[in-house]
């Protein structure tokens, strides 16, 4: 295959990027706080972070910590329940602390197809009730306060401290 070609407008490294090469998420993992994102906590599989420019109080990504892995269906049966345990342990804690009226679990990878998912909180206000949001609906141009964020943060780990959820 070429990869310099684009079939339907998908990035023409998109087999490149697919293997991990230049992954950025591979990059961030590991390393904390970035520039989109606070770190919340590392679990057996996963590390989680808080969204700094979130219209929706609480939204997590929660990404795959370990070797490079495009695809769910890639990893080992153990590998793969351990992964959603973290995944709905993330999403029990947003629960406890912000109290959505419902979670959306998305795992997209269509940019970085580095095995990570987003858990985003709905609420009664946001601006798609009834429907998938749209990404722009999402994100805000201003991130949160550090210090918010890092409240935030620590109140989830509190969360998965009390609770003797898979976290480290
Ligand atoms: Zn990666």
């Amino acid at each position: 295959m070429n990869g310099c070609v684009t079939e339907g407008g998908w990035p023409g490294d998109w087999n490149e990027r697919m293997a991990g090469q230049d992954c950025p998420m591979c990059r961030a993992i590991g390393k904390g706080d970035n520039d989109f994102w606070v770190h919340v906590m590392t679990g057996e599989t996963a590390e989680v972070f808080l969204e700094r420019r979130s219209r929706l109080p609480g939204y997590c990504i929660v990404a795959w910590r370990l070797e490079h892995v495009a695809e769910p269906t890639e990893l080992d049966p153990d590998h793969a329940c351990q992964y959603w345990h973290e995944v709905l342990a993330v999403g029990r804690a947003i629960q406890a602390q912000f109290q959505p009226i419902k979670l959306n679990y998305m795992t997209l990878g269509n940019t970085v197809p580095h095995l990570h998912t987003h858990v985003v909180p709905r609420y009664p206000n946001d601006p798609a009730p009834g429907g998938p949001i749209a990404w722009r609906d999402i994100f805000s141009t201003r991130p949160l306060p550090d210090s918010d964020l890092h409240d935030q943060a620590a109140g989830l780990r509190d969360l998965f401290s009390r609770t003797r959820t898979p976290f480290l």
